[in-house]
């Protein structure tokens, strides 16, 4: 290691939505040590125990290092002309629609445009999907439905600012956290900061509660609509605010009573107690300054979208949103969902926030990309699009860092389809991934460490990953191997990159492009940033505002130089043709599988605290296998009484979709009936089965997104 690479690099966390800065320092020895970037307004100092474990999982002893044809070492130029004659003959058989891509959160902002141009631009297909669509696609739906645009109206400060949060349908403590420290060091500091935790589990986050309501499975919209009803009930509208800037307030209230009329229906359809539903109902009313946190406990649902947009709905009648210290906050489960959801990663989207199924933004994109086509209707969403492959309708599918033979629910049917496709290509990092077993076509991609560009956390935060190691093998960046493909399938002048900020440019030109202030993504004041202020440039929240354009080629990297954030909402103006927020009648539905006879026990999945998605990366730190070694079947001691089992005893998990072989674990947060599973382990590691074997593949009807929190199943002691 030289003397002019010995100092820190800054970088990003690449696991959670919380998008924490890191600093990289390169060791003599050429080991590196990972320390919190204190300067990086997520952390501010922090990290979890994936963060400070980066450093022994740089070298991967399973690196896909070579491009490798039906197990064959090839050529990169063999391998790009394999796959661009692969699309270009099954297309010009079948048509566009018979091609896929399949993308992931943990791709760059850089990459996800530069594939979603590929398929929505040229190939002519909206059949590009995203493993986001898993965890934040029904907030997306929500937000949309709410503000006319997919905007998270909070930052995290708001956390520090307000007197009460709300934590719905997540476990903060394991899955964000850096943000649960930051929320137990704000109750610290302000004692009377309240904090109520609404989930079916008594989980770690349930220690910085004041009230923790352990809500029937599913039942989070009815306990929300309960609230809008309760507040409209008893004066807690802001009057003004309802009637200058949202719409449909009397048609959701009106809806709500229907479903949730008084307390003590509330209490009856959510299985808690009139009192701990009163006592929810009169701190919301009464605290001024609340933010509602929501994640995967609402998302991963089949009515995920309204019970977002019923928690949207009391922030709307309270009037508390666009002001410090108050609003619906969804935390996003990837490093980069929210950068996908920038560049239209989701088969319903179009780049920089646009929609597919509208003329003008389509006729828009396309006059920007000059494509010779774009489709008018939206894509197969992630469940749909594999159930396609599986039927024979889409015939060559190219996944991206991703390992849907994992992930996805019903994953013995995921299999059976990528057995059956004619073509399915891989570009990943990792050589050994359950996917991978599928591939035709092996494409290795950078890695966390070798990759540069950048990446948008759960509160609209742009940060840079930087590269501090070289590429390992002939790996290369995820945008540069579309653009190779894109090249041999001829369109060379229409994907002219040769780094991630030509990429980086053209997508924030296009969010500007012919924007009037309708659209709210806008970063346009970073499309002439120069090589020196691109990699010096430092983390920066949109929306932003050119305060002095012409400083950015000049500029150290310091936003504040070049640009002003606002905060979305301020001026009580949304995204909507009308400029005012929409309230959304919600009608709360519960779970697509009920428990029976046969199948008594509702399963939830979930993460743990240091392992990550499908291990792939945290799976070889034994440090972090520490925390949980191996997955269990965790049950409530009421059901392991009365099944006369202990902690430790094997067990069959099954229902009419698979099986699970687990040991029990018996945890006094459970309630009786219900089980949970972690979401991480898979064959890669060992083991014959993933919790998605006996995840039903019901799905949002707006989302699309799955119902991973809710199957039913038997266990069996074997
Ligand atoms: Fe990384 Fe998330 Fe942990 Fe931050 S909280 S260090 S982003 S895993």
């Amino acid at each position: 290691m030289s003397e002019a690479s010995v100092s820190p690099v800054r970088t990003t966390c690449p696991y959670c939505g919380v998008g924490c800065g890191v600093n990289v320092q390169p060791e003599t020895d050429g080991s590196f040590t990972v320390k919190p970037d204190k300067l990086h307004p997520a952390n501010q100092g922090r990290l979890c125990s994936k963060g400070m474990a980066l450093a022994e999982t740089l070298d991967h002893p399973m690196r896909l290092l070579h491009p490798e044809i039906a197990g064959r070492a090839v050529s990169w130029d063999e391998a790009s002309t394999e796959v661009a004659q692969k699309l270009k003959d099954i297309t010009a058989k079948h048509g566009p629609d018979s091609v896929a891509f399949y993308v992931s959160g943990q791709l760059l902002t850089e990459d996800y445009y530069v594939a979603n141009k590929l398929m929505k631009g040229f190939i002519g297909s909206a059949n590009i999907d995203t493993n986001s669509r898993l965890c934040m696609s029904s907030a997306v739906v929500a937000h949309k439905r709410a503000f006319g645009e997919d905007l998270v109206p909070c930052s995290y400060e708001d956390l520090e600012q307000c007197e009460l949060i709300v934590l719905v349908g997540t476990n903060t403590a394991w899955c964000h956290p850096v943000l649960y420290q930051r929320m137990v060091k704000a109750k610290k500091d302000n004692p009377s900061l309240k904090v109520v935790l609404i989930d079916p589990r008594r989980t770690q986050t349930a220690d910085l509660a004041d009230l923790h309501l352990a809500v029937k499975p599913g039942s989070d919209a009815y306990l929300y609509n309960g609230l809008l009803a309760y507040l409209a009930d008893n004066g807690h509208t802001a009057a003004a605010f309802v009637a200058q800037h949202t719409e449909n307030s009397e048609g959701a209230i009106e809806q709500a009573k229907i479903s949730a009329n008084d307390v003590v229906a509330v209490a009856e359809q959510c299985g808690l107690s009139v009192e701990a539903v009163s006592a929810f109902f009169t701190l919301f009313a009464s605290t001024e300054k609340v933010v509602s946190v929501f994640s995967q406990g609402v998302n991963q649902s089949s009515s995920g979208a309204d019970k977002g947009n019923a928690l949207i709905n009391c922030h709307l009648l309270t009037g508390r949103i666009g002001k410090p210290g108050m609003g619906p906050f969804s935390f996003t489960g990837q490093p980069n969902a929210m950068g996908g959801r920038e560049v239209g990663g989701l088969a319903n989207q179009l780049a920089a926030h646009m929609d597919i199924e509208n003329p003008e933004h389509r006729e828009l994109v396309q006059e920007f990309w000059q494509s010779p086509r774009i489709p008018q209707q939206q894509g197969l969403k992630a469940v749909d699009l594999f159930e396609a492959i599986h039927e024979g309708k889409v015939k060559a599918v190219w996944i991206m860092a991703t390992n849907p033979a994992v992930s996805l629910p019903d994953t013995n049917r995921v299999r059976e389809a990528l057995e059956k496709c004619e073509c399915v290509i891989v570009s990943d990092c990792i050589a050994n991934t359950d996917t991978m077993k599928y591939a035709d076509i092996r494409l290795p991609a950078l890695t966390w460490g070798e990759r540069n560009g950048t990446v948008t956390n759960s509160d609209r935060t742009i940060s840079r990953q930087r590269p501090f190691v070289p590429a390992q093998g002939e790996s290369k960046a995820d945008w540069q191997i579309v653009t190779e493909v894109a090249h041999k399938m001829g369109y060379a002048k229409d994907f002219p990159y040769q780094t991630s900020l030509d990429v980086f440019k053209e997508h924030a030109t296009l969010s500007g492009y012919k924007n009037d202030g309708q659209r709210c993504f806008d970063i346009s004041v970073l499309s002439g940033l120069s090589r020196e202020a691109f990699d010096a440039l430092q983390p920066m929240q949109w929306p932003l505002k050119a305060a002095d354009a012409s400083a950015i080629e000049t500029s150290d990297g310091s936003p504040e130089d070049y640009m002003e954030t606002t905060r979305l909402f301020e001026d009580g103006l949304f995204f909507t043709p009308s400029r005012k927020a929409r309230f959304i009648s919600v009608t709360p539905t519960l779970p697509q599988s009920e428990a029976s006879h046969e199948y008594p026990l509702v399963m939830n999945t979930g993460r743990v605290r240091d392992h990550w998605h499908t291990l792939t990366r945290t799976g070889i730190s034994s440090r972090l296998s520490l925390h949980v070694s191996e997955p269990t079947v965790e049950i409530s001691p009421q059901d392991a009484s009365s099944r006369g089992l202990k902690d430790g005893d094997l067990l069959r998990v099954h229902n009419q979709l698979g099986e699970l072989r687990l040991p029990a674990k018996i945890d006094q947060g459970l309630q009786q009936g219900n089980v949970f599973v972690p979401m991480h382990w898979n064959q890669q590691f060992g083991h014959s089965a993933t919790v998605g074997n006996v995840i039903p593949s019901a799905v949002d009807p707006f989302s699309g997104q799955p119902e991973s929190k809710h199957a039913v199943v038997e266990i069996e002691p074997l």
